[in-house]
C-alpha cells in the first residue's frame, strides 16, 4: 500500500522543472560535442587518454617499447593533420 502511495507520488512531474532541466543537459551535451569536434581537428581518434596508439593498423607516428605486450606510445604532435601517417 504505501509502496503504491510512492509510486503514484512519483508520477507528477513538474514539467517546467523538467524544460529547464533538459535544457541545461542538453547545453553541458552540446558543449562536449563542440569540444570534441575542435579537438578531432588535429587529435588523432586511436589516440588514448595515456598518448598510446590503439590503431589496428601501421602509423610512421607509433613508438613501440621494449615490452611486446604494451601498446606503442603515439609520438605524433597534435599540431599536424595525422592522418597522412596513417598506413592506408
Ligand atoms: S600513432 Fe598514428 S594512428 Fe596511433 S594515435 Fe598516433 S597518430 Fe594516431
Amino acid at each position: 500500500m504505501a509502496e503504491e502511495q510512492a509510486r503514484n507520488e512519483n508520477r507528477e512531474v513538474d514539467s517546467e522543472k523538467a524544460r529547464v532541466s533538459m535544457d541545461r543537459l542538453f547545453d553541458i551535451y552540446r558543449d562536449i560535442a563542440e569540444t570534441a569536434d575542435e579537438v578531432m581537428q588535429t587529435r588523432c581518434p586511436y589516440k588514448d587518454a595515456s598518448s598510446r596508439c590503439t590503431a589496428k593498423f601501421g602509423c610512421r607516428n607509433q613508438f613501440f617499447t621494449s615490452d611486446p605486450t604494451a601498446l606503442p606510445a603515439c609520438a605524433g604532435s597534435d599540431q599536424i593533420d595525422y592522418r597522412d601517417a596513417w598506413d592506408t
